[in-house]
Formats: C-alpha cells, structure tokens, sequence
C-alpha cells in the first residue's frame, strides 16, 4: 500500500492558528478511512510540548547539519484516532510563537524542511510520497530533488499543495544558503529566485512532482498575475502538473443535531432549534432587533483579502434596513477599530467581538441567517461550507473555493443554496444582500435554500478520491 506523509507547520488536534491546522486533521482522517496508509509530521510546537508531553514517546535525538552548525533535533511520537504523528522538537526554533515572523520565520522553517527528510531514517514509517503543504514546507521537494537524489530516500515524490499563495516564505538568498547549503546556481528565476528574493514557495512550485491547490478555480485564478502574485509564470509553466482539488470540513465537528456549544439542536426537518439559537444569540450580544429580522454575520480574520473594504464601504447603509449584524474576527487594527465603531453606533442592531472563540463561532453560525464572505481572493473557505451546514446562507464574492461550493439562488429555476455577485464592488455586494433579503422574506424559498445549504455534501469525501488518485498516479503502482 503507497505511504502518505503528511507535512505542515500546524494541525489539529495539536495546534491551530487558521485554517490550514483544520485542514491538516480532516484530510489525514479522511485519507485513513479511504485505506491510504498516512502519517503527518509537524513542528513540536510549544503549546504541544505543554498540552501532550507526557503522551509523546521519544523516537531519536540527534544532531543535523544545517549549513555551518549543528542543532538539535528531537523526534517524538504520538499515535491519535488511529494516526500516526510525529513531532520536530527543538526549543531555539519551536518554543515560542508558531510564526515568528521575518527571518526568524524563515530560518524555523527552513530547519523544518531539512529536520523532515532528516528524521526519515529514524522513524519506522517509509513514505512513497511527501505531502507538503504551503511555504513553510517548500523547501522539501528540492531539499529530495538536489541532495538527496542518489541516497535511499531519492525515490521519494512529492506533492506540493497551495493553500494561500499570497505568504511565499521570502528571504534574501545568503540566509537560505548559510541554512541549507543551497548553491548560487539555483538562485536564479528559473528556480528560487522571484523578485530579488529567495522564495520557498517558487522552490516548491519547481521542484515538487505534483502540484494541488484547494479548489478547482483557484487553480484556474493562480495561473493569472492578479491571483498568482508572481508565481503565475511558474505555474503556467507547470499546468500539467497543477489540480484543484476542494477542501472540505469535518461533519461531525459542525452538526446542529448534537453540537455541544449549541443552546439548542436542530435537522432540515426541524428548524426551532435554529430559532432558539437566534434568540439565544441575539441576548447573547445584547440586541434589540426583532426575531423575525434577518440576521447576517461574518467569521473571519480580519484582513483585507477577506473584502473588508467592500463591507465597510456600505454596511452603515445596510444598517438602515431591519437587519442585524454580528461579526466575531480577529486581525487588523483598522478593520477592528471601524467594527468597534459600529457597535458603539449601532448597539441595537449590530453584535461586534474582537477576538478568536471556537464556541461562539459555533452559535454564530448556527443563530445567523446568512454568512457574509465578500473575499477578494480565496483559495477555499472553510467558513461558507461550515455556514451551510447550520443552515445559514453564505453570501459570497464568485472567486476561489467560494465559487466552487456555493451554487447562487437562481429565481427562474428556485434553486441554490447561498448567494454570489462577482465584481469586487460595494454596490454590487449589497445588490445581492437585498436580493437575499427579499428572498428570506418569502419564508419558503427561504426554507428550500436553507434545506439545500444542510444537504450539501461539504465533507472531504470526493475530495479524497481525487488525492488517492493523484498519489496513485505519481507513484505509479496502482496499489492504491
Ligand atoms: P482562512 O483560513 O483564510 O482564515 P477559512 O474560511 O478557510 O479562512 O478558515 C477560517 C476558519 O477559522 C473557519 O473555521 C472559521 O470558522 C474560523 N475562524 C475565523 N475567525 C475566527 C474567530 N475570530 N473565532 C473563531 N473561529 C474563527
């Protein structure tokens, strides 16, 4: 049976801070049930080393080289829900923030890179194939290609999946060279360098065997300059070797029939309960809309590739109607500072929580109406397909993974189960936010697209068909 080992810098149920860690757990999961024999290594982060180390059994300690030093590199392992997991420890890199930032970013993951192909010899699991998952994995696939090519790993292939183009792992070229040896040969635009800089991400572009990203249309998106963000010519290049492949949401961890952190429960047949969560939200954050009123929320990070422009260009506008809104996020300042403006404006009709909370996303989801997501690019979301699942209707900008999985109300033929608009416009936006609130207003169409958001399939199911595939065809045994 081909062997999977699955390679980011987060994942649940050890660490998350986006939505890659959920990405990281579904898919390994789904994989498993599907028979693909599969293994995920990720980074020791502190929290791990706090929350499980007394659960992890320690395989090897050793020292790597990385450039002129040598530093430590701990493996250790934990199996969780069948899986097998392993952990790079090393405290100088891992024991503080799970991103750094600047070069000391790029220096714990360019030591990530090297500790993986590393760590191979030590553990009992033999992988056929890497899967390596944006930036902070990119050096793996030329790490194997160049160095490793004529020892008992070169047979190894890789897999290279983009989750967000937009963060490429950028550094001048004498800090990758000094960690990983890398010879001034390659730096050049045919391989790492882009813009002046050394890239991890064009690194992996180049040299992975197959390339996925996580929706059908962002494949098509990146291979655009407005989308690609300097990688297009790359990807151009290596079309061939490039699919889309959908992300998909754990249904378990999203089921308004038994979600703990729900006040109350409810199917497609029985919509009460979401009544009850609506009314249970609304005191929640204090309130004064009516229950019959639209409710319409974001969950989001607040950053502008999540169309934040676009809502704070009109959302007073919007607010004039018999609406109410509630956005719980976290980011930047400016985006936090106008939604605090809203509430204190707005107290009636608007809800506004700085910050991350699982559980109270949970009820956001489940007690709004509609979820609003006017991203200006997005590889997936998550947010849309969880939204659909409490049967909440996602309002979203036709780009990336939103336009793969949110089929828009048509009036002629009464179907759909969200809502779209596609130029990146304001005005266009709220166009469609009144086209959704007259249809909640015809209580049953509203009914009949809210059935067909909690019917869709947003698993990874399909998904893991296609990657069982795709590693099939890669090595080529068709063992799997
Ligand atoms: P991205 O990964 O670009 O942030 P996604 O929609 O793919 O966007 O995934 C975001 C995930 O994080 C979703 O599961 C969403 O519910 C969750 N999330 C985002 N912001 C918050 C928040 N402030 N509190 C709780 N969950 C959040």
């Amino acid at each position: 049976m081909t062997k999977v080992l699955f390679v980011a810098s987060e994942a649940l149920p050890f660490v998350k801070t986006g939505g890659l860690a959920d990405v990281a757990y579904a898919l390994p999961r789904g994989l498993r049930d599907a028979g693909v024999e599969v293994a995920v290594v990720i980074p020791m982060h502190r929290v791990i080393k706090a929350e499980h180390g007394s659960e992890l059994k320690l395989i090897a300690e050793t020292e790597i080289g990385l450039g002129w030093r040598k530093k430590y590199m701990g493996i250790r392992t934990l199996t969780s829900d069948g899986i097998r997991y392993y952990f790079i420890d090393n405290e100088d890199y891992f024991g503080g923030p799970v991103y750094k930032g600047g070069d000391a970013e790029s220096e714990q993951y360019l030591y990530f890179c090297r500790a993986v192909l590393s760590a191979l010899p030590f553990i009992d699991f033999k992988p056929d194939v890497l899967h390596c998952n944006d930036w902070h994995t990119g050096m793996i696939p030329m790490l194997l290609r160049t160095q490793l090519g004529l020892t008992e790993l070169g047979h190894i292939k890789t897999v290279f999946t983009i989750h967000n183009i937009k963060f490429q792992g950028v550094m001048g070229f004498k800090l990758m060279q000094d960690v990983l040896s890398i010879p001034r040969r390659y730096y050049t635009s045919e391989y790492i360098e882009a813009n002046g800089d050394a890239n991890m991400m064009k690194s992996a572009l180049v040299f992975a065997d197959r390339i996925t990203t996580v929706s059908p249309t962002y494949a098509k998106e990146i291979m655009h300059p407005f989308f690609g963000m300097g990688m297009e010519g790359i990807l151009r290049a290596r079309q061939d070797d490039l699919s889309g492949i959908l992300n998909g949401i754990e249904p378990e961890d999203f089921d308004p029939e038994s979600d703990p952190a729900l006040p109350s429960h409810f199917d497609r047949g029985h919509f009460a309960g979401k009544r009850e969560c609506k009314k249970a939200l609304r005191s929640e954050f204090d309130m004064g809309v009516k229950l019959s009123d639209p409710l319409i929320c974001m969950v989001t990070r607040l950053t502008s590739q999540k169309g934040l422009d676009l809502v704070q260009y009109v959302l007073e506008e919007l607010l004039r109607e018999p609406v109410g809104f509630i956005l719980l996020g976290s980011g930047d300042e400016k985006y936090q500072t106008f939604f605090n403006y809203i509430a204190a404006k707005y107290p009636e009709k608007s809800g506004v929580w700085i910050g991350y909370n699982e559980d109270l996303a949970h009820r956001v989801y489940a007690g709004s109406d509609f979820l609003l997501m006017p991203s200006e690019f997005e590889p997936c979301g998550l947010a849309q397909m969880i939204a659909q699942r409490y049967g909440t209707l996602p309002i979203v900008r036709e780009t990336g993974g939103l336009a793969d999985t949110v089929s828009p109300y048509n009036q002629f033929t009464k179907s759909g189960d969200g809502f779209s608009f596609g130029p990146f416009n304001a005005h266009d936006m709220l166009h469609i936010i009144r086209l959704a609130l007259g249809v909640y207003r015809d209580k049953s169409m509203f009914r009949r697209l809210r059935r067909n958001a909690m019917m869709r399939d947003n698993s990874f199911v399909d998904s893991v068909g296609k990657y069982k595939e795709l590693y099939n065809a890669l090595v080529g045994n068709g063992r799997i």
